[in-house]
């Protein structure tokens, strides 16, 4: 039969590349446990509305990329391309919206049908951080600080550069949609088919957009800055100054939108320059509206969400697999002895296999095959005696230990 493959956008995680993964969310996990976040896991389908509501029906994501379908019950799903309306979906549904504020962590499957490329995949894994509650920038500053500390603990934060926006509130920017619409619709027949349907229906895409062509147009567009009511602009001076308080350098970049409706006043990602054309690996902003969106009370909130796969690639390796210990049992009878001997190094916190087959060179040559640092030896002779030998198969010494000592000497020797 021929042999199936994976899913053309999807990827199995094996060996060093789990590793890595793991390792990022291990991480990410352990910070934001300082910040004071706790996890959360939401359902990897909702039902369509959830997204449909909140994304924007002209976003990319709604538009063509995600995985919708009618389950046999007749219910419209989708598979979650992305964390936060759920997160806000689950906080209504759970009766949490007078408990705030909610800090919550989660890391999971996403799913988008995009066209997959380095970095870009139809199901990928995003970690994300979600500030339910607080409204004032300070909060947003926090939770940047927060994306900042993750990529530091992984030893990536010199690769990336903070950059951000302001998207100002609702007022704000009416008066920039308003002038955008009017600046690109000069020039109309220059945009690329995709801009101009979204010109008169969202506009602030077309700074999003990823067309060469476009992005020429987009250099001289009316920026936000204009347009800023004296609120506005109060918040954007505010988050400038938090972020200076936390000691985080950021760049300010006018042409940040987004790709999702629900963003206000706060926009920023976290850039890098190593991964070709999939730059952004961790980005997000503020959406005071979602909550309301998902049926709750007007919740003001501050979030992001970063790319594990594209997290990564830009980490130096996983930290090493602890390095085992080979059990190697010489003849049946000692069996019922080597199996006690194993359970009790793994007991006492040493990663621990045995050789079940084959004469001694055989074990042995197994023993060196899964990168054992030590050996331990047993035949009828040592069994009789209540000994092992103990043999290092890095610097070659042996010595020979008392049974019920092996677990305490072998977790001593790891450790030096
Ligand atoms: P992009 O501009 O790269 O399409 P986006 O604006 O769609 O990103 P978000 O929805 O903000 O991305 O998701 C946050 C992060 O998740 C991205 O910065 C990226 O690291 C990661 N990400 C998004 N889509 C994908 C994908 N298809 N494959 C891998 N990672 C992704
Ligand atoms: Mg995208």
């Amino acid at each position: 039969m021929d042999a199936l493959q994976p899913v053309r956008g999807t990827r199995d995680l094996v060996g060093e590349d789990q590793r890595r993964h793991s390792h990022v969310v291990d991480t990410a996990r352990r910070v934001a446990g300082l910040y004071g976040f706790d996890e959360w896991s939401t359902p990897i389908f909702e039902d369509t509305r959830v997204f449909s509501r909140s994304l924007g029906e002209t976003s990319d994501v709604v538009s063509k990329e995600m995985y919708s379908f009618t389950d046999r019950g007749g219910d419209g799903i989708t598979l979650r391309p992305e964390g936060t309306a759920g997160v806000c979906r689950a906080l209504v549904s759970n009766g949490l919206t007078q408990s705030l504020p909610q800090k919550v962590f989660y890391a999971g499957p996403m799913f988008r049908y995009e066209r997959p490329q380095k970095g870009r995949y139809r199901q990928f894994h995003q970690i994300g951080a979600e500030l339910i509650g607080p409204g004032e920038p300070l909060a947003d500053a926090e939770a940047i600080t927060l994306g900042r500390d993750i990529l530091r603990a992984l030893g990536i934060e010199g690769q990336t550069v903070l950059e951000l926006n302001t998207l100002g509130d609702p007022e704000s920017r009416d008066a920039w949609r308003q002038a955008l619409i009017g600046y690109f619709g000069e020039m109309r027949e220059q945009l690329s088919e995709d801009s101009r349907a979204r010109l008169e229906r969202n506009p602030l895409r077309i700074l999003d957009s990823k067309s060469p062509s476009d992005q020429a147009l987009v250099a001289d567009a009316p920026m936000i800055e204009a347009f800023l009511t004296p609120a506005a602009r109060a918040f954007w001076d505010g988050l400038r100054s938090a972020l200076d308080s936390f000691g985080v350098a950021f760049r300010e970049n006018p042409r940040i939108v987004r790709g999702l409706d629900y963003y206000s006043h706060t926009a920023f990602e976290f850039v890098t320059d190593q991964l070709g054309a999939q730059g952004t690996v961790l980005a997000g902003g503020r959406y005071d509206g979602l909550v309301a969106d998902m049926g709750g009370p007007p919740t003001p909130a501050i979030g992001w969400a970063a790319g594990i796969e594209r997290l990564a690639m830009l980490v130096e390796g996983a930290p090493a697999v602890p390095v085992p210990v080979a059990v190697v049992p010489v003849g049946e009878a000692v069996l019922p002895v080597a199996v006690k001997l194993l359970q009790a190094l793994r007991q006492g916190g040493v990663r621990a296999e045995m050789a079940y087959r084959g004469n001694l060179k055989r074990r042995m040559e197994r023993a060196n095959r899964i990168g054992a640092g030590f050996a331990v030896i047993l035949g009828d002779a040592e069994v009789e005696r209540g000994v092992v030998q103990l043999k290092d198969l890095g610097g070659g010494g042996q010595e020979e230990v008392a049974l019920d000592e092996v677990a305490t000497r072998v977790a001593f020797l790891l450790t030096r």
